[in-house]
C-alpha cells in the first residue's frame, strides 16, 4: 500500500520522538488517568492504556495532544494504520460500531 511510503523516515521519527516526550507530561498522565479507551470506551486500567495516533504517523498525522488518545490493547491492535474514519466505516460496516464514532468525526 503506496500510502506507507507518503511520510518520510525522518518525519515519522521525528514525530515519534514528540510522542515519546508527550508521553512524560502531566497532560498524558491525566488522559491516562481516566482509565477509558477514547475508542471503545471500554474501562481500562491506567497501565493497560497506551498512546494512539488517531491519524497514524504513517498517514501523515503528528503527534499533538488533538491527534493523540489513550487507547486499550485490543483497539490498538485493531486499528494499525488506518485512519479514524476509515475504522469508523469498517466497524460499522461489520456490524460492531466503536462507541467513539458519534463524536470521532467533530
Ligand atoms: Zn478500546
Amino acid at each position: 500500500m503506496s500510502f506507507l511510503n507518503s511520510v518520510d523516515e525522518a518525519t515519522q521519527r521525528k514525530e515519534k520522538e514528540k510522542a515519546r516526550e508527550l508521553r512524560q507530561t502531566a497532560w498524558w498522565k491525566g488522559q491516562k488517568g481516566m482509565g477509558r479507551c477514547f475508542y471503545c470506551h471500554g474501562k481500562t486500567p491506567a497501565d493497560q492504556l497506551t498512546m494512539d495516533h488517531k491519524v497514524p504517523i504513517v498517514r501523515g498525522g503528528k503527534s499533538t495532544k488533538k491527534n493523540i488518545v489513550p487507547a486499550c490493547k485490543d483497539c490498538n491492535n485493531e486499528k494499525k494504520f488506518l485512519l479514524l474514519d476509515e475504522w469508523i466505516v469498517q466497524r460499522e460496516a461489520e456490524g460492531r460500531p466503536l462507541a467513539c464514532a458519534g463524536k470521532a468525526l467533530e
